[in-house]
């Protein structure tokens, strides 16, 4: 869990990070972004994607990603409005900028749900405050499960993302930490742990060398 409200470590000032959440579909990342996100003790605000995709029946435009045209997407992109972006499974997926820029400035904390090539380019633009994490799937037979279950996508774009996933698996290498999901409450401990761990990092809390200086001012 996160430290308790009021507690002296919270107090000291620190820069904000990135948790990039990456794997195949189906592993259970978006799970895990979503529910980490709705829950204030995390303390992460959600990065809402732009995309060219069509909006599958339970997504909110809005909530889920910003659902937009081509053309907009360009525009975006020649505006330089997208911190990075990509095309996976034959559409185009991008990050906002602006709304980063301000979670981070604020010392609050981002979690992002994008594929590998994205999180080359927000590594290359802010490799400090990146903390990378690769979600496995326990077996492909697993991952088909999952997609199969979802029963949100055609017949012919699960087989089209499962050719994919065996693509994108190999990227685990390029990641700080990798979870194999195969309990999502384990998951949620490990990604819990990862956090806490990260937060606590020195180079991040550019606030403890004036912390320190006041422990040693104290009279004990
Ligand atoms: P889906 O269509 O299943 O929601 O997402 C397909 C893939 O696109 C997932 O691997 C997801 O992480 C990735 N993705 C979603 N949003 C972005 C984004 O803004 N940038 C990049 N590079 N990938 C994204």
């Amino acid at each position: 869990m996160t430290e308790p409200a009021g507690n002296v470590s919270d107090t000291i000032a620190r820069r904000g990070l990135i948790l990039i959440l990456s794997s195949p579909s189906g592993a259970g990342k978006t799970t895990l972004t979503r529910a980490v996100a709705q829950d204030p003790a995390w303390a992460l605000d959600l990065s809402i994607s732009v995309t060219t995709r069509a909006r599958r029946p339970s997504e909110i435009d809005g909530r889920h990603y910003h659902f937009i045209d081509r053309e907009a997407f360009e525009d975006l992109r020649a505006r330089d409005d997208l911190l990075e972006w990509a095309e996976v499974h034959g559409n185009f997926y991008g990050t906002p900028r602006r709304p980063v820029e301000k979670v981070l400035g604020a010392g609050r904390d981002m979690i992002f749900d994008i594929d590998y090539q994205g999180t080359r380019q927000v590594r290359s633009k802010l490799a400090q405050d990146v903390v990378t994490v690769f979600i496995l799937p326990p077996s492909m037979a697993e991952l088909r499960q999952r997609l199969e279950r979802r029963a949100e996508d055609s017949a012919e774009t699960i087989e089209k993302r499962l050719a994919n996933a065996r693509t994108e698996i190999q990227r685990w290498v390029e990641y700080d930490y990798v979870i194999v999901n195969e309990d999502l409450q384990n998951a949620f401990q490990a990604l819990q742990g990862i956090l806490a761990a990260e937060r606590l990092k020195r180079a991040r809390r550019t606030g403890l060398a004036a912390f320190v200086d006041g422990l040693l001012a104290e009279t004990p």
